[in-house]
């Protein structure tokens, strides 16, 4: 692991220097005064031990080198390389100084990227792990394939396409992002069609869950996956209420093979086919990842990703056995989302919040969180491959290091503040950034 620059954040020295600031000058003197030798915001003690815990990595989408042949698109069940412009967030645009950072720690000022990956080849995603501190990483992706295997990566695919079995081209109308989501939902739909060796979606609904949905699921478990994901929250709402089998079995038999339904008739058979794939995960010990946060492209519905829209699944009785994972922490409703720790069946992961967020933001965050339910916290980065430039070695880079500061900001604050010991510092370390993973997903 490369050596790791602490942001020295809140060090009322670093305000000194900064003398076009005029109110940040007068703030520092009024808080601190400049002559006072401030502690650092960090522990550093604490801050080392905690660069040293190998990860394990909750949600990413590593991509696999391929010399001869088409690039790896199956990273992603939802890779759509043109959407409608929007305004970038200040860290995901081209030369963020963190993803300056990340690319010479990685790569070097001469850029060795695809050399290394031309030298290491299947080897090279186990060697972007280890520059990371990542024992683990959960590998978000459609299929795995060579390079992107256990121990090192453990697979999570995607379950999206199974809500959708109608004619999507009424929700596909809505936007231009809609319609390329809709059209990549309809492609793996038709591939797991395939898989289960079916020809056409059956006719009789008891036949669509068997075979199609149930089949699945146990297909990917056979193949080594520990969790399904849903990127819904890019598709629809969250709210995914309670809807009786039979309604769900008249939406789906007046419709299948017709046009477009009706857009409440076809959300109702959507929840009912969410619910009984979380119940099936519960009983094929796969855990459910749903993304959990404002999502790329402009017509994003953040409102419907709030995490408080899952309160009624995560209550759900019969969804007690299924453990669910909010992916992204529900940014920007990261306080919303704490109380929802308390449900016995409900965990988060911070990925992407530290890939977007300084870690002085993130850190005020993540000590809420370590305050109410740190056992059911877990450290994620969304490496993913956003660009040339920010590929999924940068943004896991850039991820990793952020969380890390982050979580060692928050550590030493409670600590300072006497809530708890070193010893419990370092503990609580280690349960977000490896044992809480562990336990969750019996690796
Ligand atoms: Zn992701």
């Amino acid at each position: 692991m490369p050596s790791r620059r602490h942001y020295p954040i809140g060090h009322a020295t670093v305000v000194c220097m900064m003398p076009r600031h005029g109110w940040m000058l007068a703030l520092a003197a009024l808080l601190a005064g400049c002559s006072r030798t401030d502690r650092a915001a960090v522990d550093s003690a604490l801050a080392s031990e905690i660069d040293r815990i190998r990860a394990i990595d909750n949600h990413a989408h590593p991509v696999r080198v391929i010399l001869n042949g088409p690039p790896d698109r199956e990273f992603d069940a939802l890779p759509v390389d043109n959407m409608e412009p929007a305004s970038d967030p200040v860290n995901a645009r081209p030369n963020a100084p963190p993803l300056l950072e990340a690319s010479r720690a990685l790569f070097g000022a001469a850029d060795r990227k695809a050399q290394l990956q031309r030298e290491k080849g299947d080897a090279y995603p186990a060697w972007v792990l280890d520059q990371t501190g990542v024992d683990v990483m959960l590998a978000n992706r459609v299929a795995m394939g060579p390079g992107i295997q256990p121990p090192r990566f453990r697979w999570v695919p995607y379950a999206d396409a199974l809500i959708f079995p109608l004619d999507n081209s009424g929700l596909a109308a809505r936007n231009s992002d809609r319609k390329s989501f809709f059209a990549l939902e309809d492609k793996l739909r038709a591939r797991y069609l395939e898989e289960s060796g079916l020809p056409a979606l059956p006719a009789s609904f008891s036949d669509y869950l068997a075979r199609v949905v149930t089949a699945t699921l146990e297909r990917h478990k056979q193949g080594g996956a520990i969790a399904e994901k849903f990127e819904a929250a890019y598709l629809r709402t969250l709210a995914f209420n309670p809807v009786n089998r039979d309604t769900a079995e008249r939406v789906y038999a007046r419709s299948i093979g017709k046009g477009a339904p009706e857009e409440g008739d076809y959300k109702a058979l959507q929840d009912y086919l969410f619910r009984y794939i979380a119940a099936e995960c519960g009983r094929l010990g796969l855990a459910v990842h749903l993304h959990t946060m404002a999502g790329a492209g402009s017509y994003f519905d953040v409102a419907g990703a709030n995490p408080l829209h899952l309160e009624s699944v995560l209550n759900a009785p019969e969804l007690r056995k299924t453990r669910f994972v909010m992916v992204h922490g529900g940014w920007p409703f990261t306080r919303e989302i704490t109380p929802l720790l308390e449900k016995p069946n409900a965990y988060l992961d911070f990925s992407s919040q530290d890939l977007l967020l300084p870690p002085a933001t993130l850190a005020v965050t993540l000590r809420e969180w370590l305050e109410w339910v740190p056992e059911k916290v877990l450290f994620g980065t969304d490496a993913y491959p956003y660009s040339d430039q920010l590929g999924w070695e940068e943004s896991g880079w850039v991820a990793a290091h952020t969380g890390r500061q982050a979580l060692a900001l928050a550590l030493t604050g409670m600590m300072r503040d006497g809530e708890i010991s070193r010893d419990r510092a370092l503990e609580l370390a280690r349960l977000v950034l490896r044992e809480n993973a562990r336990k969750l997903y019996g690796l």
